[in-house]
């Protein structure tokens, strides 16, 4: 059997990686270790010329505070915007939290300061209401309703995915003509009025969920390495399955506490 290998790109990991998203670059790594399949990482940062885009597999970025979000975005310019559309474009998989997605879109207007104008590759705007309006903060479980992700993940999961995070954001979103990702069982999603949550676009995944999402929702993993796979080698790689024993019982204990068991599935 061949030697499989995927290079994660880590889009600003010194400034876009906030509430824990480093975990999910851990959890990707992880669960292609465990498979035996190679993994790098590199940092899509200020040191990294255009050109570095084409070389990954699979996309994450993080969430950011509203400063570093501009710092990123006087970078993310150019050649460099061009090469991040072209791989989303193209199908690379990628997920993309909070701060990353509000700069995937049109543009954010920050608590403080100038907008912060997007890339423009997702059809979606985000806006913070003030420093007067609480931010919407705490557990979120949403259904992943997106298509063909909700399929493609019941596929791999042998049920309706379910999937649980932790969301801060001050930022409110609104979609335009770009499929939302979910729709909210409990918690604010995109905008707290709504009920939808994030966006999805290619097989770009995008959300407000932290938490770190990965670890608490491994098929969400595991649609991001198989697709990532698939695209690379052109052909169907079915993962081995892993024990997800601890991370199913920590989807317990969230759901319990949100009195939410009644919405246990095996995902
Ligand atoms: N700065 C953005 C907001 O507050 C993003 C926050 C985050 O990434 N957690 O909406």
């Amino acid at each position: 059997m061949k030697q499989l290998e995927l290079t994660i790109g880590w889009l600003y990991p010194t400034l876009m990686s906030t509430y824990g998203d480093r975990g999910n670059v851990i959890c990707l790594q992880r669960r292609c270790q465990w498979r035996n399949i190679h993994v790098s990482l590199i940092n899509l940062d200020q040191q990294q010329p255009p050109e570095t885009y084409q070389q990954v597999d699979l996309i994450v970025g993080g969430g950011a505070q509203d400063r570093q979000q501009a710092i990123v975005m006087s970078d993310l310019q150019g050649a460099k915007a061009h090469a991040l559309g072209a791989k989303l474009e193209q199908g690379t998989p990628g997920v993309f939290t909070c701060g990353s997605p509000q700069l995937l879109g049109h543009y954010y207007e920050p608590k403080l300061g100038d907008t912060i104008p997007g890339l423009g590759l997702l059809d979606l705007t985000s806006k913070h209401p003030g420093a007067n309006t609480p931010r919407c903060i705490g557990n979120i479980v949403f259904t992943i309703t997106a298509s063909p992700l909700a399929a493609e993940l019941t596929t791999l999961w042998g049920d309706t995915p379910l999937v649980i995070g932790f969301e801060n954001h001050g930022g409110r979103t609104y979609l335009g003509n770009v499929q939302p990702l979910g729709q909210v069982i409990k918690g604010y999603g995109n905008n707290g009025e709504d009920g939808l949550e994030g966006a999805f676009y290619r097989r770009a995944i995008a959300t407000y969920a932290h938490g770190p999402l990965l670890p608490k929702n491994p098929f969400i993993a595991d649609w991001l390495i198989q697709t990532a796979l698939r695209e690379k080698y052109q052909e169907e790689i079915t993962l081995t399955k892993l024990d997800d024993s601890l991370a199913l019982k920590a989807r317990e204990a969230v759901l319990n506490k949100l009195n939410l068991t009644n919405r246990l599935n095996k995902a």
